[in-house]
């Protein structure tokens, strides 16, 4: 029997946009179990709890058996490991995320040889999408609709509600 194709598709999720969910279903018919999977980072601070970014994601693979999501601190590769995964994806918005993305891939090579990383590019639709941006919109008090799943675009609303902004400001 051949070995099962595990793969990793990590990120802060702080919230789950339709960019992120564009790109676990694109690596998700490239494998045959997706773990997508939040990354705690304790001096990275989040907007949203971890068990928010979690439910977040749940809500959206609901009835998915094969994408399954999880969270993990410390480094992506022992996580890898860990889960047996060889393949880690990574979105691709636009050549802002090259830089960092590309460091990324040959540090986590150099620490565990057997993982590759694999670039998908999202709908045309979404290469402008970022959790920072719907967070300062949603703060500001704009409409989430076309940014974020459904399932998720009431809460988000009610939790940004009276809250000033923790990103950079984006001047929307
Ligand atoms: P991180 O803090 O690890 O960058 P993010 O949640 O911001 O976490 O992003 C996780 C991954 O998803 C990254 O590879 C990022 O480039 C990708 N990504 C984020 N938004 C989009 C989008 N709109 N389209 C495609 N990929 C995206």
């Amino acid at each position: 029997m051949r070995k099962k194709i595990i793969g990793l598709y990590p990120g802060s999720f702080d919230p789950v946009t339709n960019g992120h969910l564009d790109i676990s279903f694109r690596a998700s018919k490239l494998c045959d179990i997706l773990y997508v999977a939040v990354v705690t980072n304790p001096k990275k601070q989040s907007f949203f709890s971890l068990e928010d970014r979690i439910e977040f994601l749940k809500r959206n693979f609901q009835g998915k058996s094969h994408i399954r999501v999880s969270s993990f601190n410390g480094l992506l590769v022992n996580y890898a490991k860990k889960i047996k995964a060889s393949i880690i994806f990574r979105g691709l918005r636009a050549v802002s995320d090259f830089e960092y993305e590309f460091q990324m891939a040959l540090i986590n090579r150099t620490l565990f040889q057997k993982i590759e990383t694999v670039f998908l590019v999202p709908s045309e639709k979404y290469v402008f999408l970022s959790s920072s941006a719907v967070k300062e919109v949603a703060q500001l008090g704009g409409n989430i609709k076309n940014f974020v799943p459904p399932k998720i675009v009431q809460y988000i609303k009610k939790k940004t509600k009276n809250t000033v902004s923790v990103t950079k400001p984006l001047h929307f």
